[in-house]
């Protein structure tokens, strides 16, 4: 690659195209890709990417350790994705009906995933946790679902995380519990009072802005126990996590089998695809509810999760990630160490996260994101990041170059801790 850290970046067609956009599109820009709230060295409009790295409108090249917030696991245009995508693309995509690829989806989802016995496909992570609770309440009969305070599960009326243009009514099924905390989510199911349809759960904790949070596995063996006694489905959303830490779903190490579980992001390699996986008791519930959308049955991105599930395993995708978020943390770690910045990295190295101790209003990580937009690295100041398959050894190593020049302008700035 080219070290890109003393080229004089540009900015000017991004520019244009930011003053464009905020004539035609609300506030120029909206959601989690937008660059209104970061600092300035970020771009807002992307031209290419290939494997490990993109490049800005203005032909800035950068190391991408936020993969899309997630969707990009085996880096950008991977060739048995894009080469599935293409052959799919030639004979046809939104048809009469969908294609033999989401048989075949189906089938390799359900043989992969230990607890998954069928399968259903949509387009958002929002869509896959909202059908679950559906599906959840039509086996029970029950409304109320119990989910973790602070917990991202989508954009959707009953989750969003700004209540503007939501009603109370769009809230008041949920119940809230405090994640890895069993006597709270007793508590919560309660209150609840014999109404629990659904128990939702993340496979840790990764609120952004916070540290992230292993599941202590007498917890999840805990929510197992009590969907169990009181007759609610266990959901389990998989969309930010999912194959990046198994192959076979996030909780298959600690032996906790979810009855549902929401699927996103990195299932089809960037390629607009949700799915929600199921145990056999609740086909029929999923077989009753009416969902659809007039782009779920596409089958070019079907093409590509099938592409994508292969090459995974394949590649020994989790393990390659894992093994880069080491080398990663560890490099971090040592150089936020010599620069006399304290740092707290937490969760699996293959999703980081980085806090600056005592950074409450977030002024260090927006200075360090900021350094590292400027010096060619994209990280997000308050949200984990995304290791992807892609990445190689050289890839962390000249994320390194630039995050250490990062460190030393937070060192300057803030002085030590
Ligand atoms: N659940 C989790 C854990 C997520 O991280 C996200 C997306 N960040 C969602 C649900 C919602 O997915 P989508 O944006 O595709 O609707």
């Amino acid at each position: 690659m080219t070290r890109v850290a003393n080229v004089s970046r540009t900015r000017e067609i991004d520019a244009a195209l930011r003053r464009r956009a905020r004539e035609v599109i609300p506030g120029g820009m909206y959601g989690h890709l937008s660059a209104n709230n970061l600092p300035e060295e970020y771009p807002q409009f992307y031209a290419r990417s290939e494997g490990s790295r993109v490049w800005d409108v203005d032909g800035n090249e950068y190391v991408d350790l936020m993969c899309s917030f997630g969707p990009v696991i085996l880096g950008h245009r991977h060739p048995a994705v894009e080469a599935a995508v293409s052959a799919q693309l030639a004979t046809g995509d939104t048809q009469a009906g969908p294609a033999p690829c989401m048989v075949e989806l189906a089938e390799l989802l359900v043989e992969r995933v230990s607890h998954a016995d069928w399968a259903m496909f949509a387009k958002n992570g929002s869509d896959a946790n909202t059908i679950c609770l559906m599906i959840a309440r039509a086996a029970t009969g029950n409304n109320k679902v119990l989910a973790a305070r602070g917990a991202y599960h989508g954009s959707a009326p009953w989750s969003t995380p700004v209540v503007r243009g939501v009603t109370p009514e769009d809230r008041a099924s949920v119940q809230y519990y405090t994640f890895n905390d069993l006597a709270s989510v007793e508590a919560a199911a309660a209150h609840a009072a014999g109404d629990v349809a659904a128990v939702i759960v993340s496979p840790f904790k990764h609120d952004a802005g916070f540290d992230q949070e292993l599941v202590d596995p007498a917890f999840a063996r805990g929510l197992r126990g009590l969907c169990d006694r009181i007759g609610a489905a266990l959901v389990l959303d998989e969309v930010r996590a999912g194959f990046r830490l198994n192959h076979g779903g996030s909780w298959e190490t600690i032996g906790v089998e979810p009855d549902l579980s929401a699927w996103s992001k990195a299932i089809a390699n960037g390629y607009a695809l949700a799915a929600v996986l199921g145990s056999a008791p609740l086909a029929e519930a999923a077989s009753s509810i009416f969902v659809t959308g007039s782009f779920w049955y596409q089958a070019a991105p079907m093409a590509a999760a099938v592409a994508t599930i292969t090459a995974l395993r394949e590649q020994s995708a989790v393990a390659s990630m894992l093994q880069r978020g080491i080398r990663l943390r560890e490099g971090l770690q040592a150089q936020a160490r010599s620069a006399g910045v304290a740092i707290c990295q937490t969760g699996p190295p293959q999703m980081p996260n980085l806090r600056f101790v005592g950074d409450e209003n977030f002024e260090r990580s927006r200075l360090f994101g900021g350094a590292c937009a400027a010096g060619g690295v994209i990280v997000h100041p308050r949200h984990n990041w995304f290791v992807s398959a892609a990445l190689s050894d050289d890839d962390v190593d000249d994320a390194l170059a630039t995050t250490e020049m990062a460190f030393a302008a937070v060192r300057e700035q803030f002085g030590g801790s």
